[in-house]
Formats: structure tokens, C-alpha cells, sequence
């Protein structure tokens, strides 16, 4: 764990959703792992809708903007999600 503002933060966890919804990567190194931010905003990536719940494949650019949803229609952000989210908590 490392502080952060006086703060003690397990990144563990953190830094595996943000490598599974695509917006870090995590490389072996030999002094241990190394994170990135993946900024390729043209990578496709898991969004949901934050008005119904739609699931699409949208590049990440597509997430910084509203958006008309293609089920329900409302012009809403979408968010992005980890690949697999079934091992959230
Ligand atoms: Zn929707």
C-alpha cells in the first residue's frame, strides 16, 4: 500500500478494474509492474448507459460526450465498465 495525501490505499484492486475497463495497462518489468494510462481514445471499450443500463462497444472518445442512447433514446454519458465485471464487488 502506498499514502496518498496522508491517506493509506490499496491500488491493488483499483489498478486491475482500471486494466480491465482499458484505461491503464499493467507491463512486468524487471523492477516490477509498470502502469500506464492508455489514452488511445479510437481503443473500442465496455460502456453502459447511465439512463437504462445498455451495454454497447463504443470507442473511449465516445464516452467524453453525450451520447443518444439506441434503446432508450435519452441523450446521456455513457460509462465505462471492466470487461468482466462479474468479480466486482
Ligand atoms: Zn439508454
Amino acid at each position: 500500500m502506498n499514502g496518498v495525501g496522508g491517506l493509506r490505499i490499496n491500488w491493488a484492486p483499483i489498478s486491475h478494474s482500471w486494466v480491465r475497463m482499458a484505461i491503464l495497462r499493467r507491463k512486468n518489468d524487471p523492477d516490477g509492474i509498470r502502469v500506464t494510462f492508455a489514452t488511445a481514445l479510437d481503443q473500442t471499450v465496455r460502456a453502459k448507459c447511465s439512463s437504462c443500463g445498455r451495454i454497447d462497444i463504443i470507442p473511449k472518445r465516445m464516452c467524453l460526450e453525450m451520447r443518444a442512447c439506441d434503446k432508450c433514446r435519452n441523450a446521456v454519458l455513457f460509462a465505462i465498465i471492466a470487461e468482466d465485471a462479474s468479480d466486482d464487488r
